[in-house]
């Protein structure tokens, strides 16, 4: 391991030390925090989403602490030409959202698109000040995504979207941000920006607070395809509405290994191991106790096991979201009941903003 490894495993670890202190205090104090989360209107949620964050959103819901779900779908343009389905996609995330356990009728949780949102965007134009274009350049999620993303012509948005998701963060104040593994670079960059704007305009009375990572259990599911992260944009992944036949489906073409007898080791069997913790996560076994139960079964038995766990989890979900999709005026009134709460909340910032900025007429 190379000097610059070490450092980031000491970072991370101690990362997940202060999510796990944050996991404490949050079920004592839910109403010190406000949490801030999202996703983009790419296509629907799947199983890496509820697994690495949509789980933990629900928890913090049902805790009792205000949330505020933010759809990013600015951020669509800035790996994808074709934007038709961005609307589309707004009203399936939310039924995702909604079919999870997300209820926006306790008046605690706003479900919102960041364009509908002026006050919010707006920020991004002094955030941008305040970093350089070589920390942009930096940014590992960033550059992973630019390589996935297969794009000859990177345009700005994608170099700045970080800073525009500081934005999504701070426009409301959000002080807990439940995320993935790929998403840590980019909170980095919030607490940065958060920092510099106090620093720099508002050293006696600070406008944002520096917003802390809540990590889930899983802050990193692999796609079927083994090696890399489980996206909506890489093919690879299990959608939470798919049907039951679609996902046995998908199961049967996972990347598995050329040994039969089932073992779970993560560093030399990765691929084996991801579909064994796949149903770990379903089932609540350990990965070590289910491999040892399919034993000579091998890669068969493994798909056919986690295609059963899947579908038999996501069996309430699944039926929930279809009861809710005859009732798309519901979810457009959801939509719309966020976007103006995310208003108000955006108007008083921004006012706080602009006072610090010496801006104010
Ligand atoms: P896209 O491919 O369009 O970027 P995505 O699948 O990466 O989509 P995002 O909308 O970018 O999904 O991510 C939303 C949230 O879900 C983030 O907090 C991210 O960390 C989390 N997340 C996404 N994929 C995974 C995964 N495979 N494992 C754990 N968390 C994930
Ligand atoms: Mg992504």
């Amino acid at each position: 391991m190379s000097d610059t490894e070490k450092m980031e495993l000491g970072t991370y670890e101690a990362t997940v030390e202060r999510s796990r202190k944050l996991e404490e205090d949050l079920s004592v104090h839910p109403e010190k925090y406000r949490v801030l989360t999202g996703d983009r209107p790419t296509g629907r949620l799947h199983i890496g989403h509820l697994f690495g964050s949509l789980q933990n959103r629900v928890r913090l819901h049902n805790l009792g602490v205000e949330t505020f779900i933010v759809i990013a779908d600015y951020q669509v343009l800035t790996d994808r030409d074709s934007f038709d389905k961005i609307s589309e996609n707004v009203r399936q995330l939310t039924l995702d959202y909604l079919a999870a356990g997300i209820d926006p009728t306790d008046g605690k949780t706003f479900i919102f698109p960041h364009s509908y949102v002026p006050e919010l965007n707006q920020l991004l134009l002094p955030f941008l000040t305040l970093v350089s274009n070589a920390e942009l350049n930096r940014n590992p999620t960033v550059k992973e995504e630019i390589q996935a993303s297969g794009l000859k012509s990177i345009n700005a948005g994608m170099y700045t979207y970080p800073v525009h998701q500081a934005a999504d963060i701070l426009f409301c104040k959000g002080n807990v941000v439940p995320v993935g593994k790929d998403q840590l670079p980019h909170l980095e960059l919030t607490r940065v920006i958060a920092r510099r704007f106090n620093d720099k305009f508002a050293p006696n009375n600070p406008v944002f607070p520096e917003p802390q990572p809540l990590l889930s259990k899983s802050p990193m599911i692999l796609g079927l395809d083994g090696g890399q992260k489980m996206s909506k944009s890489r093919n690879n992944a299990i959608m939470l509405s798919a049907t039951e036949d679609e996902t046995a489906a998908l199961i049967k073409k996972a990347k598995t290994d050329a040994e039969r007898f089932i073992t779970y080791e993560p560093e030399r069997r990765p691929e084996i191991a991801n579909l064994l913790s796949l149903i770990s996560m379903c089932t609540g076994e350990t990965p070590e106790a289910i491999a040892a139960k399919i034993g000579n079964g091998g890669g068969g038995q493994l798909k056919k096991m986690l295609t059963e766990s899947i579908n038999e989890y996501l069996r309430p979900f699944r039926q929930k979201r279809i009861e809710l999709e005859s009732n798309m005026d519901y979810v457009r009134q959801v939509i719309l009941n966020g976007a103006q709460k995310a208003r108000e909340v955006g108007t008083a910032t921004l006012e706080e903003v602009r006072a610090a900025m010496n801006m104010k007429i």
